[in-house]
């Protein structure tokens, strides 16, 4: 029985002479690792539509053992990304991030949505990378079910404070008169506007998420905070990250 999805390419592999094995971030089927035979062959219909960061609408059959790629059609392909080495380097971290967080063969509409927008937006140029990287990371944790809770200080219940400490090992906010001496060492300092910032991300309608602008150093420290984050559930060090901190001013 063959299937009809839409998905982002995330991670594609060369086997044999001319087959790509790819990982699909698809809109209904989660995600998903499908054999595309001859794709890596240009002359094949399969080619450009399973090439990485491509959006596609797929037609995919369960094989014996594995799902199979039987056409594919490129929808959207970020071509403007290619034109900036360190957007493309974040781009790739975004699909590295969906991989390791994203279940497999489950609904995955709106992690999808998140990275296709930051995917627009970061070919577009028009939002700090920084900006980007941040949103991304933390709305797609707070989407797959690791949502911080920024709501006040864990043990006042102060709203607002400056300093507060966010504390990445576990998603935790602590204000400056409560944050004891470890907290200090290991949370990230927050001044108001970084924080005002991490809430808005983590819970604002998806239609203004991304409508904000945060000026240095503020964005530096949300910066630090969205990633430590990140880190701390990933339990690795993603090999695109390493690769685009190289880059990234
Ligand atoms: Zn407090």
């Amino acid at each position: 029985m063959t299937t009809k999805t839409k998905g982002l390419i995330i991670r594609e592999q060369v086997v044999g002479e001319s087959d790509r094995i790819v990982t699909v971030l698809t809109r209904d089927m989660g995600v998903l690792r499908a054999f595309a035979r001859r794709a890596k062959n240009p002359k094949d219909s399969k080619s450009a539509g399973t090439q990485l960061l491509c959006y596609s609408a797929l037609t995919v059959y369960r094989g014996r053992d594995k799902y199979i790629i039987s056409d594919a059609r490129p929808e959207e392909v970020f071509f403007e990304l290619r034109r900036d080495v360190a957007a493309l380097a974040l781009a790739q971290y975004f699909c590295e991030a969906a991989y390791l967080m994203i279940p497999a063969e489950t609904d995955s509409e709106t992690p999808l949505r998140i990275i296709l927008n930051s995917l627009h937006f970061l070919a577009k140029g028009t939002r700090p990378q920084k900006q980007l990287k941040a949103l991304t990371e933390l709305r797609l944790l707070s989407t797959l079910g690791y949502l911080p809770d920024l709501v006040a200080c864990a043990d006042c219940a102060a709203y607002e404070h400056d300093p507060m400490y966010f504390l990445p090992e576990n998603g935790l906010l602590r204000c400056g008169d409560c944050a004891g001496e470890e907290d200090v060492r290991r949370g990230v300092r927050l001044s108001p506007g970084a924080l005002t910032a991490m809430r808005h991300i983590v819970y604002s309608d998806f239609e203004k998420l991304y409508a904000f602008s945060l000026p240095e150093p503020a964005l530096s420290e949300l910066a630090e905070a969205s990633e430590r984050y990140a880190l701390q559930i990933l339990h690795t060090l993603p090999k695109t990250l390493e690769f685009y901190r190289s880059f990234a001013e």
